[in-house]
């Protein structure tokens, strides 16, 4: 399999789905991401559970859980990872790709670690 090094992947985190449905100019029903236009979000919250659907190119929206966590300096929201129940602050998209993961791709010298297999077949295989 092909290595997914980091600086080939599409990178979510919170902050950009927030941008993208905050941004100045957006019209109203247009959940497009601010640069990807084949990928949008929408919330969903169920019984205080929030959700991202996130959608690629008209694919299944796939529904990623946040995490709303108190630290220290405030708080902060993270992904469930659906591929392993990790929880990050950043998921990634394989180039071509339309499942958002973590991959356990490591966000410091952007070289898989190890796991990335398992994450990426996940529960559903
Ligand atoms: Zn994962």
């Amino acid at each position: 399999m092909q290595r997914p090094f980091i600086e080939n992947c599409f990178c979510l985190t919170p902050k950009r789905v927030d941008e993208s449905l905050n941004r100045i100019g957006r019209r109203i029903g247009d959940n497009t991401d601010f640069e990807r236009k084949d990928i949008r979000y929408d919330y969903e919250e169920v019984n205080d559970e929030y959700s991202i659907l996130a959608t690629v190119a008209g694919n299944e929206p796939q529904r990623v859980r946040l995490e709303t966590i108190e630290t220290w300096f405030g708080e902060r929201q993270y992904f469930l990872c659906e591929g392993c129940n990790a929880r990050r602050h950043k998921l990634f998209l394989l180039p071509g790709g339309h499942i958002f993961r973590c991959f356990k791709l490591d966000t410091r010298n952007s070289i898989p670690r190890p796991g990335m297999e398992e994450c990426l077949i996940g529960p559903e295989g």
